[in-house]
């Protein structure tokens, strides 16, 4: 999802080579469940009614003899649920309990596919917290254990009442996004036992892939959206039954609304037309990979959006295609035929910003299409996002609930070097010149006081806030740090190795560093064990700069005999020193005021122009370089290519020796500016 930090940061600035046959590996892993699931939509009472049949299959080595099933809609059924708990006052919670509409379901009937009745057994946990005022999680205990490589086949009727739009789930009005609707089992770990969270405020989801297939009733005439794709429509009494499917999938989405309010704008994606050649070009630079290795398949984009948003249609349209082309080309492929984007209405922006498998909805008002809103990068920039979830965590399905960073983190990687090529690239309105994206991830990096832990459970945070900017930002820049750190091709054969090997899979942040460090031919253990499991920063500086004439001394001598004064040489006035046959003993002194210890390039300037580049480890506090030269050092800058780009504090990485000019008296500001400049030219701000 688009956290609120993008927001407040918007409104505050404005190897291992990849083999084809590597490819062939994306479809090995099994499917773990087969939903099949009727549903039927009252608009009037914002109710659903349905029949799921359900079939698990245990993939793991270990029997079990329960069920675990998530009831999501039961955290907006009151003020003292732990989503609701968790999100605190001032915030959604007043507006659904201002309309009274709160939110639920119940599961009516739960039967065997024998006809054995489970619902006497069937109990609610609280595994997180113990709330008994929290419904989203049940346990079922199974008559028998299901072995492993066996499945079970369960048939469930359920009812539910949907809240005031909350969380991307419910109605405004005759609007409805129908996500976390249905009852859906949890994912058995073996060993682990079932992996099943409660609900809570700061996280999203979790959950095997496998078939859906969903038949929709809505009133005649509504525009439905969902994951997959349409496979059948019948007319019913006024009424219609839209019949959906989505294979290889881990969630499954919809929308209905009124043709009055929304309309389908239907097109694709068709790479002859829709990838940048100097994209396909410089991606098989980095990935080592022919164009026909990197070839991608046209697929069908479906959107539906507010009819006072039709101005916006082209401008999504070409930021969708820019990012399917990426992460095609980053990523591996598309694998689906179909995606469907929904932007809601005014007044459920609630629901925007979110993303399920082959669906996702982004966020736009009515107004940005025209000036000034127009000029907000959101449109690009929240499409991009929400597209690259497909990947992070639609298809690389890692475990929100612990690992938010592995979905959110690795995606604002993605999403920030898309959106910087789509500027740089000219492929996107002239304003993006203007924005730098990266620079807006290092500052809201830079902006807590207390350093946050990326890798911890989501709901596990001081404040909600804290979990944004360790999942999103901090994850985005300390990516783009092992970017700088072991080389942008590296880096990209490195993510497109995990994105591929992982597909269908759960990766954990274990996976990430082994493929990293694999790819890259580095153990990147350090990194990781600092700034990911842990909350260490990094902050190096030059603290000073002495250079001193060797042989020049003044003063006394001692002749042998007696003591008599060394001879001055001559003053030449205002020239500066003849140094050219004069030996000069210089002495760097180094600090590292951040906790994080690793290695960092030094690079010296001479006042020959010539550079030259040391690697300081920074395993102590601070270092003295003592260096003997017959130049003068002219400029020391610790990690000149800004490769840590987790380093936020910066201006103290420049030593510049101070120009010898004491009559102009606007030295100081020419500097200032100097140095200013500098830091911009590196990093943007
Ligand atoms: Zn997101």
């Amino acid at each position: 999802m688009m956290g609120r930090l993008r927001l407040w940061i918007g409104v505050g600035l404005a190897a291992v080579a990849i083999s084809a046959s590597a490819q062939l590996a994306w479809s090995t892993a099994p499917d773990v469940v087969d939903y099949s699931i009727e549903v039927s939509l009252d608009p009037e009472s914002h109710s659903l009614q349905g029949t799921e049949t359900v079939r698990w299959s245990n993939a793991t080595a270990v029997p079990t003899d329960e069920i675990w099933i998530h009831l999501y809609l039961n955290a907006f059924a009151s003020s003292e649920t732990t989503f609701m708990r968790e999100l605190g006052s001032g915030s959604l919670r007043g507006r659904v309990s201002q309309t009274g509409e709160w939110g639920w379901t119940k599961i009516e009937s739960l039967l065997l596919d024998d006809g054995t009745d489970l619902l006497p057994e069937m109990e609610f946990v609280r595994p997180d917290d113990q709330n008994v005022d929290d419904f989203t999680v049940v346990r079922i205990p199974l008559p028998e254990a299901v072995q492993p490589g066996a499945s079970v086949e369960l048939v469930i009727d359920f009812s539910a009442r949907l809240p005031w739009i909350i969380a991307r789930t419910g109605f405004v009005d005759d609007f409805f996004l129908l996500g976390q609707w249905f009852p859906k089992i949890a994912v058995f770990e073996g060993e682990r036992g079932w992996n099943s969270h409660q609900f809570h405020a700061s996280s999203e989801f979790f959950a095997d892939f496998g078939t859906y297939q969903v038949t929709m009733e809505v009133p005649q005439g509504w525009v439905v959206g969902a994951s997959g794709y349409e496979v059948e429509r019948t007319p019913l009494d006024g009424r219609e039954r839209i019949v959906y499917r989505a294979e290889r999938v881990h969630d499954f989405a919809w929308c209905a609304a009124p043709p009055s309010l929304m309309e389908v704008f239907e097109t694709d994606f068709e790479p002859s037309r829709d990838l940048p050649a100097p994209w396909l070009a410089q991606a098989g630079t980095l990935l080592g990979l022919s164009a026909a290795e990197l070839e991608l398949p046209p697929m069908r984009l479906r959107l539906i959006l507010p009819r006072a948003q039709h101005a916006l249609v082209p401008r999504m349209v070409r930021a969708l295609r820019l990012a399917i082309a990426w992460y095609g080309l980053y990523y591996g492929p598309y694998p689906y035929p179909q995606l469907t984007v929904v932007s809601p209405p005014a007044g459920a922006e609630e629901a925007g910003g979110m993303e399920y498998p082959t669906f996702i909805t982004t966020g736009a008002g009515n107004l940005d299409a025209y000036a000034p809103f127009a000029w907000s990068p959101d449109i690009e920039a929240v499409a991009v996002h929400e597209f690259g979830h497909q990947y992070f965590q639609g298809l690389l399905a890692s475990n929100e609930f612990e690992q938010a960073w592995l979905d959110e983190g690795l995606n604002t990687y993605a999403e920030v070097s898309c959106m910087t090529a789509i500027a740089d690239g000219d492929l996107a309105p002239d304003f993006l010149h203007l924005v730098s994206f990266w620079g807006q991830q290092r500052l809201a990096v830079g902006a807590a006081s207390l350093p946050v832990t990326i890798d911890r459970p989501a709901w596990t945070y001081r404040q909600r806030w804290r979990y944004f900017l360790a999942s999103y930002s901090k994850t985005g820049v300390a990516m783009r740090t092992i970017q700088g750190l072991i080389g942008p091709e590296a880096m990209a054969r490195g993510m497109r190795a995990y994105a591929e090997r992982f597909r269908f899979r759960h990766p954990t942040g274990d996976d990430l560093q082994a493929v990293l460090s694999e790819v890259s031919d580095t153990d990147l253990g350090w990194f990781f064990e600092q700034a990911i499991r842990g909350d260490a920063t990094p902050d190096w500086a030059v603290l000073a700069v002495r250079q001193r004439h060797v042989g020049r001394a003044t003063g006394m001598e001692w002749d042998g005999a007696s003591w008599r004064e060394i001879e001055a040489p001559e003053d030449d006035g205002d020239e500066p020193p003849e140094t050219q046959n004069e030996l000069w003993a210089i002495e760097v002194d180094l600090a590292r005021h951040g906790d994080l210890v690793g290695p960092v390039t030094v690079e010296l300037t001479w006042d020959d122009g010539s550079t030259e580049r040391r690697l300081w480890d920074s395993a102590a506090r601070w270092e003295r370089w003592r260096l003997e030269d017959s130049r003068r050092l002219e400029q020391v800058v610790v990690d000149p290519d800004a490769a840590w780009a987790l380093e936020t504090r910066r201006a103290d990485n420049y030593w510049r020796e101070s120009p010898a000019r004491p009559r102009d008296p606007l030295w100081w500001l020419r500097e200032a500016l100097l140095n200013a400049g500098q830091l911009y030219l590196k990093w943007g701000f």
